[in-house]
């Protein structure tokens, strides 16, 4: 049983991971919030760093055996840091929201007050909704976007924070097309006396490539994933100043987790490594460009695009003057072979399931190479399905043949 290849012992499942192969190689990945991580990542990944306990921090375990273990988190840590230019990390996240609880608990007591972006207006469900464990356990209150512009206004959220008095302000969100002024939200929180956390899952490679202004410096505690534009492994770190070291350790170990996945964090020292190779800040600044012609190709087919445009990895799409809802445009371009997710548009009129925009972003075309040329068609190809798509069937299947066509021409994982 221990020899056999993943084909020998499961073909059912080999099947279906062959489906899915086929899948990510013939249709375009607009979702901004995913990227192809590097053969490499996936090695470390499906590596034998899976088979053993290592609970504690390095040197530190209460596990005997640790010896490679603690030079690979040893390591991770220590590229984290360099990378972000942090004092600490803790690498041990498994997924973005438990960093976001680590977080709260490190620096929270159950019932204080948060003031975060709300989802309806681009923040990210732990941010204190009422339907997560971050707004029942804390108090979530909420900033929205400017009315006349769908963007940060940094008065309003003074004002907001004058009235709320909260603990912790969190800047960051899931569907904002902007770039944050971490600065601006440090003298919101200094002047309230607030703690300041950044969450950068969404623009954790801009931020890692000096794309997007660093949260570092002005944030006592920075949440990250690492699967999204950074392209590592699906995982989470939390960077935070040397005086929440221990209470951030603390907080994931023993407060909510137990043991890592210390093969996601090989995979994670692998990521920081390639955030810092050659070509890495080129790709995160190709995916602006791309997000940005991408942009520019939906204007020219009338779209309207939330706030107009977009400064990092990902647009947002009014669909109101299309007579289509975010799920029938998101619906319609899958059968095209693009696939997106619908999304809320500041102010949505309709519920989330049904949602009045779209969140096309850029990081998995820029990852297979592709550039402005390829977004100004890939314009096209979207604009056409979703105003000819829902008449004529055949519509969508031309489209799809031309996504198979350009996806063979730009390739992910060539010998796979
Ligand atoms: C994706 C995301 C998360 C959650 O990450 P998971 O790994 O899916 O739990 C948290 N915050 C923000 C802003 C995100 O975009």
């Amino acid at each position: 049983m221990m020899n056999r290849t993943l084909a020998q012992a499961d073909p059912q499942i080999a099947r279906i991971m062959a489906g899915e192969l086929e899948r990510q190689k013939d249709t375009l990945m607009l979702i901004p919030s995913e990227n192809y991580a590097s053969r490499a990542v996936m090695a470390a990944m499906g590596s034998v760093f899976t088979n053993k306990y290592a609970e504690g921090y390095p040197y530190r375990r209460y596990y005997n055996g640790c010896e490679y273990y603690d030079q690979l988190e040893q390591l991770a840590i220590d590229r984290a840091c360099e990378l972000f230019h942090a004092d600490h990390t803790n690498v041990q996240l498994h997924t973005g929201s438990q960093a976001n609880m680590a977080a709260y608990y490190a620096m929270l007591e159950p019932g204080d007050r948060i003031l975060a972006m709300s989802v309806a207006q681009g923040g990210h469900l732990t941010h204190g909704d009422p339907i997560n464990f971050s707004g029942q356990f804390y108090e979530g209150h909420f900033y929205g976007l400017d009315p006349e512009t769908d963007r940060l206004n940094y008065d309003m959220i003074l004002q907001d924070a004058k009235e709320v008095r909260p603990k912790l302000i969190i800047a960051g969100g899931s569907a904002y097309p902007r770039i944050i002024d971490f600065q601006k939200f440090r003298e919101i929180a200094d002047e309230v006396g607030a703690y300041l956390m950044a969450d950068i899952a969404h623009i954790c490679g801009l931020v890692a490539a000096e794309a997007h202004p660093d949260p570092v410096p002005y944030c006592e505690v920075v949440t990250s994933t690492t699967h999204k534009t950074l392209r590592g492994p699906r995982g989470a770190m939390i960077l935070c100043r040397a005086d929440w070291a221990d209470r951030i350790d603390r907080a994931v170990f023993p407060g909510i987790q137990a043991g890592p996945l210390m093969q996601i964090i090989a995979a994670k020292a692998l990521c920081f490594k390639e955030a810092q190779e050659f070509g890495f800040r080129e790709y995160q600044r190709q995916i602006i460009r791309n997000s940005q012609a991408l942009g520019q190709a939906l204007l020219e087919e009338g779209f309207t695009l939330v706030t107009g445009g977009s400064d990092n990895h990902l647009l947002l799409v009014d669909l109101r003057n299309k007579d289509v809802t975010g799920r029938e445009a998101a619906d319609l371009l899958e059968a095209a072979g693009m696939v997106v997710n619908k999304n809320l548009i500041p102010g949505d009129p309709l519920p989330s399931t049904e949602a009045s925009g779209i969140r096309p972003g850029t990081p998995g075309l820029t990852s297979r190479g592709m550039k402005e040329n390829e977004m100004k068609m890939v314009g096209q190809w979207m604009a056409r399905a979703i105003h000819e798509g829902r008449e004529a069937a055949d519509v969508l299947d031309e489209i799809r043949q031309q996504v198979v066509e350009l996806c063979a021409a730009f390739p992910i994982y060539e010998d796979l």
